[in-house]
């Protein structure tokens, strides 16, 4: 099958540019996202970039070879750079137009000018940088699960070996100049390669955003605003799926003693950085991934799953660091806690935390600022 070079042509270049317009649709939308915007002007840009390859006879060799290969890198440069910006680095202007700027330099040389292969080999090997600098950050920044990371970063690379292949492929058999460029069946592959990319690119990154987006409202759904640690109905949920699944587990319940004494005299900031500074000794003396909640005003809770022996041991540590904080600005504020400690295989976690409680009330009647465990032969409450 042999495509007309000037319907391929135009429709690649209808495409990038209905796809640039609708990154910058989405980025309107979507305020916080501005990796969007950069996506969006690399899009229109590479419209731009794809018109002028398209035009080449028509219009001046300089634009449709020099300025319109430093348009495509550039909008590539701006898909990495837009990359940076979406895994939270800042935008680097010369990072991002150094490919494109060395290009043009490059051009400014006779040479390099006049020799085909010379400007093939610079051209694919700036944009097998990017795109292979691209997919590497998409690889390898995997603090949030997004979906679609593995595949955005695998469709980069794949463009990263076709542009890296294109260098000892150039050497070993070089372009020739063909009266007219368009006639060869080169456009055909490299149109067809273009919208498949700019396709893939726009549904894949846009899948990025919206995972995102909807990975923040969840961690935000579950979280305590103030402390961080998971909410109420984020630790329940959590412990009712530990104890339903037969486990043994310990459910500590802490709540910080006198509190309201330290609302009343340190004032509400005070106390709220009580609450922070509690959460912090929590999750650094407990053992790594233990879930810790806050149950409501300065009650929290961990489940913990290793031995009762070292939960016990745990708590107390807890327990014993937070009483140990002092404030040098504030001599005299003191601190404490109180801790409840029930354990238990297959019991339903109300029941547990009824235990929990009962024992946290002792703990509080005891004197405070101590751990009580619950009568584990006790029957759970009715
Ligand atoms: P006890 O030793 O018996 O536990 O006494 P307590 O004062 O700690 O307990 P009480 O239940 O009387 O007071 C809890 C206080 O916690 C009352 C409330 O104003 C305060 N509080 C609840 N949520 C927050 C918060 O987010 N920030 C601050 N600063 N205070 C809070
Ligand atoms: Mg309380
Ligand atoms: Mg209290």
């Amino acid at each position: 099958m042999r495509l007309d070079s000037a319907t391929l042509l135009a429709a690649t270049f209808l495409l990038t540019f209905v796809v640039g317009l609708l990154f910058l649709f989405s980025w309107r939308q979507s305020r916080p996202a501005p990796a969007l915007l950069i996506w969006g002007i690399a899009h229109l840009i590479g419209a731009v970039a794809s018109a002028g390859l398209a035009a080449r006879g028509l219009i001046p060799d300089l634009l449709s070879i020099g300025l319109a290969n430093a348009a495509v890198l550039a909008a590539y440069g701006l898909i990495w750079a837009g990359i940076t910006v979406f895994e939270g680095r800042r935008f680097r202007p010369a990072a991002t137009f150094g490919g494109a700027a060395l290009w043009a330099l490059l051009c400014c040389v006779p040479a390099f000018y006049a020799d085909i292969s010379a400007r093939v080999i610079a051209a694919s090997g700036i944009a097998c940088l990017y795109m292979g600098a691209g997919a590497l950050l998409f690889w390898r920044r995997g603090a949030e699960p997004l979906a679609s990371r593995r595949a955005a970063a695998v469709l980069l690379a794949v463009y990263a070996v076709c542009y890296g292949v294109r260098i000892p492929a150039t050497l070993l058999a070089p372009p020739v100049t063909t009266p007219n460029p368009l006639d060869s069946p080169w456009i055909t592959i490299l149109c067809l390669a273009s919208m498949l990319l700019t396709l893939a690119v726009a549904f894949l990154f846009t899948a990025l955003t919206k995972e995102r987006a909807e990975h923040r409202q969840r961690v935000a759904a579950s979280t305590d605003g103030l402390t961080g640690v998971a909410n109420r109905r984020a630790f329940v949920d959590h412990a009712e799926a530990t104890a339903a699944r037969g486990q043994a587990v310990t459910l500590v319940l802490f709540d910080l003693d006198h509190f309201k004494g330290i609302n009343d005299t340190f004032g509400h900031m005070v106390g709220d950085t009580v609450l922070i500074a509690f959460c912090e000794v929590a999750a650094v003396l407990l053992p790594p991934g233990t879930r810790i909640g806050r149950l409501g005003g300065e009650e929290f809770a961990c489940l913990l799953t290793g031995h009762p022996e070292a939960a016990l041991v745990q708590a107390d540590s807890v327990r014993r660091a937070f009483a140990a904080i002092r404030i040098a600005a504030l001599p005299d504020l003191r601190l404490s806690a109180s801790a409840g400690l029930a354990q238990g295989r297959g019991e339903p976690f109300d029941a547990l935390m009824r235990r929990a409680d009962t024992a946290l009330y002792a703990a509080k009647n005891g004197g405070r600022n101590r751990v009580a465990v619950a009568d584990t032969l006790l029957p759970a409450a009715a």
